[in-house]
């Protein structure tokens, strides 16, 4: 059989068989996903409380337009005091979650992990493939919570797929208590 009989590249995974692995998985992790939250870098903002000094931080001067009512970002305080919201920073830092549904895989036997894994104990690690809707935040994710542990990643994200890349995999390790 000459080189011309062979299929031409692209024959063998064909439209319909993309689609079709494509919605298997996206059935898989709707139905068999659990939710992962994600730990994000906390947001830095200017402190609502009070007034910014030359040098960034708190003038010691409360904001009296602070745009919250009375609570954890209004609280008054007398001019010359330390802001009891920023503690004299002028900082708020808000801690960033996310939560996506993913596969979990745990104690993975694939020849991936045992390229990557042979420091950790493998009780010790998590995949976990996500719609790649989640590939921005995996970049920047400090920790996640899976099925309870608390994780960190040991592999920057990878984008997979049959075809497009619609998911994306990410290999954690769980933290020690
Ligand atoms: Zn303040």
């Amino acid at each position: 059989m000459g080189k011309e009989n062979l299929p031409a590249p692209g024959f063998y995974v064909d439209n319909d068989l993309a689609q079709l692995f494509s919605d298997t998985i996206d059935q898989l992790i709707s139905d068999m996903g659990r939710n992962v939250t994600l730990y994000l870098p906390p947001i830095s903002s200017g402190c609502p409380n009070c007034l910014m000094g030359f040098d960034n931080s708190s003038q010691g001067i409360y904001n009296t337009s602070n745009p919250y009512g009375p609570g954890p970002y209004n609280k008054q305080f007398p001019d010359g005091g330390i802001c009891p919201v920023c503690k004299g920073t002028h900082e708020i830092r808000t801690a960033k979650t996310a939560t996506y549904k993913a596969l979990i895989s745990r104690d993975p036997r694939d020849k991936e992990f045992s390229a990557i894994g042979k420091e950790f104990e493998r009780n010790n690690i998590y995949r976990t493939k996500m719609q790649i809707v989640a590939y921005e935040d995996l970049k920047i994710a400090e920790k996640a919570l899976i099925d309870g542990d608390m994780c960190v990643p040991i592999r920057d994200p990878i984008r997979r797929g049959l075809r497009d890349l619609k998911y994306v995999q990410v290999w954690w390790r769980k933290m020690d208590k």
